[in-house]
Protein backbone atom coordinates (compact mmCIF):
# COMPACT_ATOMS: atom_id res chain seq x y z
CA UNK A 1 0.00 0.00 0.00
CA UNK A 2 2.95 2.29 1.20
CA UNK A 3 4.73 1.58 -2.08
CA UNK A 4 1.83 2.07 -4.65
CA UNK A 5 1.33 5.67 -2.40
CA UNK A 6 5.09 6.50 -3.17
CA UNK A 7 5.61 5.43 -6.88
CA UNK A 8 2.18 7.31 -7.74
CA UNK A 9 3.58 10.47 -5.84
CA UNK A 10 6.55 10.00 -7.61
CA UNK A 11 4.78 10.03 -11.02
CA UNK A 12 3.21 13.18 -9.88
CA UNK A 13 6.37 14.65 -9.49
CA UNK A 14 8.09 13.08 -12.46
CA UNK A 15 7.25 16.33 -14.84
CA UNK A 16 9.55 18.71 -12.30
CA UNK A 17 11.88 15.85 -13.15
CA UNK A 18 11.34 16.48 -16.54
CA UNK A 19 10.90 20.05 -17.06
CA UNK A 20 14.43 20.03 -15.27
CA UNK A 21 15.99 17.85 -17.94
CA UNK A 22 13.87 19.80 -20.23
CA UNK A 23 15.36 23.46 -19.13
CA UNK A 24 18.71 21.64 -19.42
CA UNK A 25 18.25 20.66 -23.03
CA UNK A 26 17.31 24.47 -23.78
CA UNK A 27 20.50 25.47 -22.56
CA UNK A 28 22.30 22.93 -24.77
CA UNK A 29 20.12 24.42 -27.73
CA UNK A 30 20.76 27.57 -26.91
CA UNK A 31 24.86 26.44 -27.24
CA UNK A 32 24.25 24.45 -30.40
CA UNK A 33 22.86 27.84 -32.04
CA UNK A 34 25.65 30.35 -31.05
CA UNK A 35 27.97 31.84 -33.79
CA UNK A 36 30.65 29.70 -32.82
CA UNK A 37 29.19 26.54 -32.72
CA UNK A 38 27.59 26.91 -36.68
CA UNK A 39 31.45 27.96 -37.74
CA UNK A 40 32.65 24.52 -36.01
CA UNK A 41 30.05 22.61 -37.93
CA UNK A 42 32.00 19.99 -40.27
CA UNK A 43 30.15 20.58 -43.71
CA UNK A 44 27.30 22.95 -43.80
CA UNK A 45 24.80 22.60 -46.72
CA UNK A 46 23.68 26.22 -47.49
CA UNK A 47 26.82 27.83 -47.82
CA UNK A 48 26.97 27.70 -51.95
CA UNK A 49 23.31 28.92 -52.12
CA UNK A 50 23.80 32.70 -53.85
CA UNK A 51 20.89 34.72 -53.73
CA UNK A 52 18.71 34.24 -56.33
CA UNK A 53 17.79 37.74 -58.36
CA UNK A 54 14.36 38.83 -57.74
CA UNK A 55 11.45 37.80 -60.32
CA UNK A 56 11.19 40.65 -62.58
CA UNK A 57 7.75 40.82 -62.33
CA UNK A 58 6.59 39.95 -58.60
CA UNK A 59 10.19 41.40 -57.40
CA UNK A 60 8.96 44.84 -59.06
CA UNK A 61 6.38 45.05 -56.01
CA UNK A 62 9.34 44.71 -53.55
CA UNK A 63 10.97 47.59 -54.78
CA UNK A 64 8.13 49.93 -55.25
CA UNK A 65 7.27 49.37 -51.14
CA UNK A 66 10.68 50.33 -50.54
CA UNK A 67 9.97 53.17 -52.05
CA UNK A 68 8.57 56.21 -49.95
CA UNK A 69 8.39 58.75 -52.85
CA UNK A 70 4.44 59.76 -51.99
CA UNK A 71 3.09 60.27 -55.36
CA UNK A 72 4.51 56.46 -56.51
CA UNK A 73 2.95 54.92 -59.01
CA UNK A 74 3.24 51.09 -59.62
CA UNK A 75 2.09 50.10 -63.52
CA UNK A 76 4.05 46.24 -63.39
CA UNK A 77 2.19 43.55 -61.98
CA UNK A 78 -1.11 42.52 -64.09
CA UNK A 79 -3.65 42.42 -61.29
CA UNK A 80 -6.90 44.67 -61.44
CA UNK A 81 -7.51 48.12 -59.73
CA UNK A 82 -10.60 50.01 -59.65
CA UNK A 83 -10.11 53.80 -60.20
CA UNK A 84 -8.80 54.78 -56.87
CA UNK A 85 -6.32 51.76 -57.50
CA UNK A 86 -7.54 49.41 -55.00
CA UNK A 87 -7.63 45.59 -55.14
CA UNK A 88 -11.04 44.69 -56.10
CA UNK A 89 -13.28 41.53 -55.42
CA UNK A 90 -16.01 40.91 -57.97
CA UNK A 91 -19.30 40.96 -55.74
CA UNK A 92 -20.60 38.12 -57.46
CA UNK A 93 -17.50 36.22 -56.10
CA UNK A 94 -18.95 38.04 -52.17
CA UNK A 95 -22.57 36.08 -52.28
CA UNK A 96 -20.59 32.90 -54.08
CA UNK A 97 -18.67 32.89 -50.53
CA UNK A 98 -21.65 33.29 -48.68
CA UNK A 99 -23.30 30.66 -50.60
CA UNK A 100 -21.10 28.57 -49.85
CA UNK A 101 -20.58 29.03 -46.65
CA UNK A 102 -24.10 28.77 -45.87
CA UNK A 103 -24.18 25.29 -47.34
CA UNK A 104 -21.45 24.34 -44.35
CA UNK A 105 -19.01 22.34 -47.17
CA UNK A 106 -16.26 19.81 -45.80
CA UNK A 107 -12.51 20.04 -46.28
CA UNK A 108 -11.95 16.86 -47.86
CA UNK A 109 -9.28 16.28 -50.57
CA UNK A 110 -10.54 16.60 -54.20
CA UNK A 111 -9.68 14.41 -56.53
CA UNK A 112 -6.74 14.03 -58.68
CA UNK A 113 -7.98 16.79 -61.24
CA UNK A 114 -9.90 18.13 -58.83
CA UNK A 115 -13.82 19.20 -58.87
CA UNK A 116 -15.70 17.28 -61.50
CA UNK A 117 -18.29 20.06 -61.95
CA UNK A 118 -15.89 22.85 -62.29
CA UNK A 119 -14.36 21.33 -64.96
CA UNK A 120 -16.99 20.65 -66.86
CA UNK A 121 -18.45 24.41 -66.82
CA UNK A 122 -14.67 25.76 -67.05
CA UNK A 123 -14.64 24.03 -70.25
CA UNK A 124 -18.33 25.11 -71.73
CA UNK A 125 -16.99 28.34 -70.60
CA UNK A 126 -14.22 28.42 -73.40
CA UNK A 127 -14.83 25.95 -75.37
CA UNK A 128 -19.09 26.69 -75.52
CA UNK A 129 -21.81 24.95 -73.93
CA UNK A 130 -23.09 23.79 -77.98
CA UNK A 131 -19.33 23.02 -78.86
CA UNK A 132 -19.62 19.54 -80.82
CA UNK A 133 -16.46 18.43 -79.15
CA UNK A 134 -18.22 19.34 -76.02
CA UNK A 135 -21.36 17.24 -77.05
CA UNK A 136 -19.40 14.50 -78.07
CA UNK A 137 -17.21 14.29 -74.46
CA UNK A 138 -14.41 14.62 -76.45
CA UNK A 139 -13.21 17.83 -74.71
CA UNK A 140 -11.92 16.43 -71.52
CA UNK A 141 -9.78 18.30 -68.54
CA UNK A 142 -8.30 18.49 -65.59
CA UNK A 143 -8.43 21.28 -62.80
CA UNK A 144 -5.20 23.26 -62.58
CA UNK A 145 -3.09 25.46 -60.28
CA UNK A 146 -4.29 28.51 -62.44
CA UNK A 147 -2.92 29.21 -65.28
CA UNK A 148 0.68 28.54 -64.15
CA UNK A 149 0.18 25.54 -62.59
CA UNK A 150 -1.54 23.81 -65.80
CA UNK A 151 1.14 25.23 -68.01
CA UNK A 152 3.65 23.67 -65.94
CA UNK A 153 1.65 20.26 -66.07
CA UNK A 154 1.24 20.90 -70.00
CA UNK A 155 4.84 20.94 -70.15
CA UNK A 156 5.95 18.23 -68.12
CA UNK A 157 3.17 16.07 -69.95
CA UNK A 158 4.39 16.37 -73.03
CA UNK A 159 8.22 15.96 -72.21
CA UNK A 160 7.11 12.65 -71.40
CA UNK A 161 5.46 11.88 -74.39
CA UNK A 162 8.36 12.75 -76.71
CA UNK A 163 8.27 16.29 -77.19
CA UNK A 164 11.70 17.84 -76.81
CA UNK A 165 10.87 21.51 -77.36
CA UNK A 166 7.77 24.08 -77.96
CA UNK A 167 7.60 27.52 -80.15
CA UNK A 168 6.46 30.57 -77.98
CA UNK A 169 6.11 34.10 -79.75
CA UNK A 170 8.53 36.62 -79.27
CA UNK A 171 7.96 38.52 -77.04
CA UNK A 172 5.80 36.19 -74.51
CA UNK A 173 5.11 36.51 -70.37
CA UNK A 174 8.45 35.99 -69.09
CA UNK A 175 7.40 33.08 -67.08
CA UNK A 176 6.63 31.01 -69.98
CA UNK A 177 9.90 30.56 -70.57
CA UNK A 178 11.56 29.09 -67.05
CA UNK A 179 7.92 26.92 -66.76
CA UNK A 180 9.01 24.86 -70.11
CA UNK A 181 12.46 24.72 -69.62
CA UNK A 182 11.70 23.35 -65.88
CA UNK A 183 10.08 20.86 -67.84
CA UNK A 184 12.31 19.69 -69.69
CA UNK A 185 11.55 20.93 -73.11
CA UNK A 186 13.85 23.56 -75.26
CA UNK A 187 11.98 27.26 -75.70
CA UNK A 188 11.95 28.25 -79.15
CA UNK A 189 10.44 31.57 -80.24
CA UNK A 190 8.56 32.69 -83.40
CA UNK A 191 8.29 36.25 -84.57
CA UNK A 192 5.04 37.95 -83.09
CA UNK A 193 5.80 41.53 -82.77
CA UNK A 194 7.44 44.42 -84.74
CA UNK A 195 8.94 46.50 -82.36
CA UNK A 196 9.27 49.45 -84.75
CA UNK A 197 5.94 49.59 -85.90
CA UNK A 198 4.63 48.80 -82.66
CA UNK A 199 2.46 46.31 -84.76
CA UNK A 200 2.14 42.38 -85.23
CA UNK A 201 4.80 41.08 -87.52
CA UNK A 202 2.24 38.48 -88.93
CA UNK A 203 4.34 37.85 -92.00
CA UNK A 204 7.51 37.20 -89.91
CA UNK A 205 4.68 34.91 -87.45
CA UNK A 206 3.25 33.10 -90.65
CA UNK A 207 6.93 32.21 -91.87
CA UNK A 208 8.18 30.83 -88.49
CA UNK A 209 4.47 28.73 -88.58
CA UNK A 210 5.91 27.06 -92.11
CA UNK A 211 9.54 26.16 -90.78
CA UNK A 212 8.55 24.81 -87.61
CA UNK A 213 9.18 20.69 -87.78
CA UNK A 214 5.92 18.78 -88.11
CA UNK A 215 4.83 17.76 -84.97
CA UNK A 216 5.90 20.93 -82.81
CA UNK A 217 4.08 22.41 -80.33
CA UNK A 218 2.72 26.12 -80.64
CA UNK A 219 1.93 27.95 -77.74
CA UNK A 220 -0.90 30.98 -78.80
CA UNK A 221 -2.40 33.35 -76.56
CA UNK A 222 -5.84 32.96 -76.63
CA UNK A 223 -6.78 36.74 -76.25
CA UNK A 224 -5.03 40.08 -74.69
CA UNK A 225 -1.46 38.65 -75.75
CA UNK A 226 0.92 39.18 -73.05
CA UNK A 227 2.57 41.93 -72.80
CA UNK A 228 1.72 43.60 -76.35
CA UNK A 229 -1.72 43.63 -76.18
CA UNK A 230 -1.37 42.85 -79.90
CA UNK A 231 -3.83 40.02 -80.91
CA UNK A 232 -4.70 38.87 -84.67
CA UNK A 233 -7.46 39.87 -86.83
CA UNK A 234 -9.94 36.99 -87.10
CA UNK A 235 -8.76 36.69 -90.81
CA UNK A 236 -5.50 36.23 -89.36
CA UNK A 237 -6.27 33.99 -87.05
CA UNK A 238 -7.94 31.91 -90.11
CA UNK A 239 -4.57 31.63 -92.11
CA UNK A 240 -3.13 31.05 -88.50
CA UNK A 241 -5.69 28.18 -88.34
CA UNK A 242 -4.87 26.89 -91.93
CA UNK A 243 -1.11 27.29 -91.88
CA UNK A 244 -1.02 25.51 -88.49
CA UNK A 245 -3.48 22.64 -89.86
CA UNK A 246 -0.74 22.17 -93.03
CA UNK A 247 2.15 21.48 -91.35
CA UNK A 248 0.69 19.23 -88.53
CA UNK A 249 1.51 22.00 -85.75
CA UNK A 250 -0.08 21.21 -82.16
CA UNK A 251 -1.95 24.27 -81.19
CA UNK A 252 -1.74 24.77 -77.63
CA UNK A 253 -3.68 28.06 -76.46
CA UNK A 254 -2.92 29.93 -72.85
CA UNK A 255 -5.85 31.45 -72.28
CA UNK A 256 -5.40 33.35 -69.10
CA UNK A 257 -7.80 37.20 -70.00
CA UNK A 258 -11.06 35.27 -71.17
CA UNK A 259 -13.48 38.23 -70.80
CA UNK A 260 -10.89 40.81 -69.70
CA UNK A 261 -10.06 41.78 -73.46
CA UNK A 262 -13.19 42.95 -74.68
CA UNK A 263 -15.61 42.60 -71.75
CA UNK A 264 -17.19 39.39 -73.20
CA UNK A 265 -16.09 35.66 -72.72
CA UNK A 266 -17.79 34.68 -75.69
CA UNK A 267 -16.48 37.31 -77.76
CA UNK A 268 -12.33 36.53 -76.54
CA UNK A 269 -12.71 32.91 -76.84
CA UNK A 270 -13.59 33.08 -80.78
CA UNK A 271 -10.10 32.38 -82.11
CA UNK A 272 -9.97 29.62 -79.72
CA UNK A 273 -13.53 28.37 -81.22
CA UNK A 274 -12.63 28.65 -84.32
CA UNK A 275 -9.73 26.20 -84.20
CA UNK A 276 -11.92 23.74 -82.89
CA UNK A 277 -14.57 24.50 -85.29
CA UNK A 278 -11.40 23.71 -87.87
CA UNK A 279 -11.12 20.69 -86.82
CA UNK A 280 -8.01 20.92 -84.80
CA UNK A 281 -7.08 18.48 -81.89
CA UNK A 282 -5.91 21.51 -79.54
CA UNK A 283 -5.20 21.92 -75.75
CA UNK A 284 -5.69 24.31 -73.29
CA UNK A 285 -5.00 26.12 -70.39
CA UNK A 286 -7.08 28.61 -68.52
CA UNK A 287 -6.57 30.72 -65.72
CA UNK A 288 -9.44 32.37 -63.94
CA UNK A 289 -7.21 34.79 -61.80
CA UNK A 290 -7.93 38.16 -64.18
CA UNK A 291 -11.91 37.98 -65.41
CA UNK A 292 -13.35 36.24 -61.65
CA UNK A 293 -10.70 38.26 -59.70
CA UNK A 294 -9.10 35.19 -57.86
CA UNK A 295 -5.49 35.29 -58.50
CA UNK A 296 -4.76 34.19 -54.85
CA UNK A 297 -7.47 31.08 -54.95
CA UNK A 298 -5.10 29.57 -57.40
CA UNK A 299 -8.04 27.95 -60.07
CA UNK A 300 -7.69 27.29 -63.80
CA UNK A 301 -8.28 24.27 -65.69
CA UNK A 302 -6.27 22.49 -68.54
CA UNK A 303 -7.71 20.25 -71.21
CA UNK A 304 -7.10 18.52 -74.19
CA UNK A 305 -9.34 18.26 -77.47
CA UNK A 306 -9.31 14.23 -78.75
CA UNK A 307 -10.61 12.51 -81.96
CA UNK A 308 -13.14 10.75 -79.40
CA UNK A 309 -14.00 10.56 -75.70
CA UNK A 310 -12.01 7.89 -74.89
CA UNK A 311 -8.96 9.32 -76.50
CA UNK A 312 -9.58 12.76 -74.31
CA UNK A 313 -9.48 10.21 -71.40
CA UNK A 314 -6.59 8.80 -72.02
CA UNK A 315 -4.73 11.99 -72.21
CA UNK A 316 -6.76 13.07 -68.73
CA UNK A 317 -5.26 9.89 -67.33
CA UNK A 318 -1.63 11.15 -68.12
CA UNK A 319 -2.55 14.39 -66.85
CA UNK A 320 -3.10 12.73 -63.59
CA UNK A 321 -0.14 11.24 -63.31
CA UNK A 322 2.05 13.77 -63.94
CA UNK A 323 -0.21 15.97 -61.03
CA UNK A 324 -0.45 13.41 -58.23
CA UNK A 325 3.31 12.68 -57.72
CA UNK A 326 3.60 17.12 -58.40
CA UNK A 327 1.28 18.32 -55.89
CA UNK A 328 -1.75 15.06 -55.19
CA UNK A 329 -4.44 17.06 -55.53
CA UNK A 330 -5.56 21.04 -56.10
CA UNK A 331 -7.23 23.38 -53.48
CA UNK A 332 -10.86 23.74 -53.21
CA UNK A 333 -12.31 26.89 -52.46
CA UNK A 334 -11.51 28.66 -56.04
CA UNK A 335 -13.14 25.65 -57.56
CA UNK A 336 -16.17 26.12 -55.88
CA UNK A 337 -16.40 29.79 -56.25
CA UNK A 338 -16.37 29.54 -60.16
CA UNK A 339 -19.09 26.56 -59.96
CA UNK A 340 -21.20 28.51 -57.42
CA UNK A 341 -21.39 31.49 -60.33
CA UNK A 342 -21.64 29.67 -62.97
CA UNK A 343 -24.33 27.30 -61.98
CA UNK A 344 -26.36 30.34 -61.32
CA UNK A 345 -27.69 31.99 -64.14
CA UNK A 346 -28.01 35.17 -61.78
CA UNK A 347 -24.86 34.83 -60.34
CA UNK A 348 -23.40 34.43 -64.30
CA UNK A 349 -25.38 37.19 -65.44
CA UNK A 350 -23.50 39.36 -62.37
CA UNK A 351 -20.50 37.98 -63.13
CA UNK A 352 -20.63 38.84 -66.91
CA UNK A 353 -21.50 42.66 -66.25
CA UNK A 354 -18.77 42.80 -63.29
CA UNK A 355 -16.40 41.73 -65.88
CA UNK A 356 -17.38 43.64 -68.56
CA UNK A 357 -17.05 46.41 -65.83
CA UNK A 358 -13.45 45.94 -64.99
CA UNK A 359 -12.85 45.66 -69.41
CA UNK A 360 -14.41 49.15 -69.98
CA UNK A 361 -12.14 50.98 -67.38
CA UNK A 362 -8.78 49.62 -68.47
CA UNK A 363 -10.12 50.34 -72.37
CA UNK A 364 -10.88 53.98 -71.12
CA UNK A 365 -7.97 54.49 -69.35
CA UNK A 366 -6.40 53.11 -72.60
CA UNK A 367 -8.12 56.56 -74.30
CA UNK A 368 -7.33 58.77 -71.01
CA UNK A 369 -3.58 58.19 -71.35
CA UNK A 370 -3.03 58.44 -74.76
CA UNK A 371 -5.21 62.27 -75.07
CA UNK A 372 -2.74 62.86 -72.09
CA UNK A 373 -0.15 62.50 -73.93
CA UNK A 374 -0.86 64.50 -76.75
CA UNK A 375 -2.24 67.06 -73.91
CA UNK A 376 1.48 67.42 -72.12
CA UNK A 377 2.95 67.94 -75.32
CA UNK A 378 4.39 64.20 -76.81
CA UNK A 379 4.41 64.38 -80.28
CA UNK A 380 5.28 60.97 -80.56
CA UNK A 381 2.37 58.18 -81.79
CA UNK A 382 0.54 56.57 -79.92
CA UNK A 383 -1.81 55.18 -81.60
CA UNK A 384 -0.37 51.97 -80.24
CA UNK A 385 -1.94 52.58 -77.10
CA UNK A 386 -6.00 51.98 -78.12
CA UNK A 387 -5.34 49.59 -80.70
CA UNK A 388 -3.88 46.73 -77.85
CA UNK A 389 -6.31 45.03 -75.99
CA UNK A 390 -6.31 43.30 -72.85
CA UNK A 391 -4.65 44.40 -69.43
CA UNK A 392 -1.16 45.49 -70.96
CA UNK A 393 0.04 47.94 -72.73
CA UNK A 394 3.25 47.58 -74.67
CA UNK A 395 4.56 50.98 -74.34
CA UNK A 396 7.55 51.14 -77.07
CA UNK A 397 10.16 52.42 -74.29
CA UNK A 398 13.11 51.43 -73.69
CA UNK A 399 14.79 49.51 -70.92
CA UNK A 400 16.32 52.92 -70.16
CA UNK A 401 13.95 55.07 -70.73
CA UNK A 402 11.80 52.59 -67.53
CA UNK A 403 14.63 52.57 -65.33
CA UNK A 404 14.68 56.70 -65.86
CA UNK A 405 11.20 56.65 -65.31
CA UNK A 406 11.78 54.73 -62.03
CA UNK A 407 14.45 56.82 -60.92
CA UNK A 408 12.95 60.15 -61.52
CA UNK A 409 9.37 60.07 -61.34
CA UNK A 410 8.97 56.62 -59.27
CA UNK A 411 6.88 55.50 -61.96
CA UNK A 412 7.26 51.69 -62.32
CA UNK A 413 7.16 48.88 -64.77
CA UNK A 414 8.67 46.35 -66.12
CA UNK A 415 11.99 46.47 -68.09
CA UNK A 416 10.46 45.93 -71.67
CA UNK A 417 8.31 48.76 -71.41
CA UNK A 418 4.95 47.05 -70.06
CA UNK A 419 2.42 48.59 -68.65
CA UNK A 420 -0.75 47.48 -66.69
CA UNK A 421 -3.43 49.32 -67.70
CA UNK A 422 -5.45 48.17 -64.77
CA UNK A 423 -3.02 50.37 -62.23
CA UNK A 424 -4.30 53.35 -64.45
CA UNK A 425 -6.30 55.41 -62.83
CA UNK A 426 -8.31 58.86 -63.10
CA UNK A 427 -5.98 60.20 -60.13
CA UNK A 428 -2.83 58.96 -61.63
CA UNK A 429 -3.40 58.95 -65.29
CA UNK A 430 -2.18 62.86 -65.95
CA UNK A 431 1.26 62.16 -63.90
CA UNK A 432 2.17 58.65 -65.74
CA UNK A 433 1.74 60.52 -68.90
CA UNK A 434 3.90 63.20 -67.34
CA UNK A 435 6.66 61.14 -66.49
CA UNK A 436 6.37 59.00 -70.16
CA UNK A 437 6.39 62.13 -71.87
CA UNK A 438 9.59 62.97 -70.06
CA UNK A 439 11.81 60.31 -70.71
CA UNK A 440 10.68 59.74 -74.38
CA UNK A 441 10.28 63.07 -75.83
N1 LIG B 1 -0.54 33.08 -69.04
C1 LIG B 1 -0.45 34.38 -69.29
C2 LIG B 1 -0.32 34.83 -70.69
C3 LIG B 1 -0.49 35.30 -68.25
O1 LIG B 1 -0.41 36.60 -68.52
C4 LIG B 1 -0.62 34.83 -66.92
C5 LIG B 1 -0.67 35.78 -65.78
N2 LIG B 1 0.08 36.88 -65.83
C6 LIG B 1 -0.71 33.46 -66.72
C7 LIG B 1 -0.68 32.61 -67.80
C8 LIG B 1 -0.82 32.81 -65.39
O2 LIG B 1 -1.48 33.42 -64.40
P1 LIG B 1 -2.08 32.61 -63.18
O3 LIG B 1 -1.11 31.57 -62.81
O4 LIG B 1 -2.31 33.64 -62.13
O5 LIG B 1 -3.36 32.06 -63.67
Amino acid sequence: MLIQKLSRISLIRSPTKFSGIHRSSVGLATKCCSKESRRSLSSNHWAQFEMAPVDPIVGLNEIFQKDDYPSKVIVGVGAYRDDVGKPYVLPCVREAEKKMMDRKLDMEYSGIAGDPKFVDLALKFVYGNDSIPILENRVQGTQALSGTGGLRVFGELMRKHGHKHIYVPNPTWGNHIPIFTNSGLEVRKYRYYDSEKSDLDFLGLIDDIKSMPAGSIILLHACAHNPTGMDPSMEQWKEMSETIKKHNILPFFDCAYQGFASGDPIKDAAAVRMFVEDGHLISMVQSFSKNFGLYGQRIGALSVVGRDEDEAKRVVSQMKTVIRPMYSNPPRQGARIVTTILEDPRLTQDFLDQCKGMANRITLMRTLLKDKLAEVGSTKNWEHITKQIGMFAYSGLSSDQVMEMRENHHVYCTADGRISMAGVTSGNVDYIANAIHDVSK
